[in-house]
């Protein structure tokens, strides 16, 4: 660790901050339906990966061993549920490193970027492809319901309310004394 670390540590604190883009993560990502885990269909999945269910799961992308599962399409876009929700066919075994390196990139275009021979990467890409129309399924965006609208109306609360909590936060900070 270099010392200039510190600096995040000497700086306000901010309840709101960055959240926005985890509240609305958080709501897209609540309405999305999601498969019932069945032991079963997920190793029936990862034999269709071309991977032994019995055994520790590789990184789909770089061969790596996997330390997580990574929603192949992003499940929230601008803010709203994609359709890409928690089903087995949106998930597969992967890397750390390569799950936050992706980030919302396009799965194919993500992996042109991975250092391996075009060999490695056209079998791994025709592995993926092959599994994502066997599995993946798109759900349909949401409706604008009542409901939906109601949801919406919450979260925006949620928003507000952070910010209040914001202001009033600078009020007593700024009154704070050290105590001796
Ligand atoms: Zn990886």
């Amino acid at each position: 660790m270099r010392v200039t670390a510190i600096k995040k540590h000497l700086t306000i604190y901010s309840i709101f901050g960055r959240r926005k883009t985890t509240i609305n993560h958080a709501f897209a990502s609540a309405i999305s339906p999601c498969d019932q885990y069945s032991e079963a269909d997920v190793k029936e999945a990862v034999h269709a990966l071309g991977q032994d269910p019995e055994a520790d799961l590789e990184c789909v992308y770089c061969g790596k061993e996997a330390e997580t599962w990574d929603h192949v399409f992003a499940t929230v876009e601008n803010g709203e549920f994609s359709g890409a929700g928690h089903r087995l066919g949106n998930l597969l075994p992967c890397c750390k490193p390569c799950n936050s390196k992706k980030g919302n990139r396009p799965w194919s275009i993500f992996m042109d970027s991975l250092e391996m021979s075009d060999e490695e990467r056209l079998s791994r890409k025709g592995t993926i492809e092959r599994y994502l129309k066997r599995f993946f399924r798109r759900d349909s965006p949401p409706s604008k319901s009542e409901d939906y609208l109601k949801l919406l109306s919450i979260r925006d609360q949620v928003i507000e309310l952070l910010k209040q909590g914001d202001v009033i936060a600078a009020s007593i900070r700024s009154k704070a004394t050290r105590s001796k």
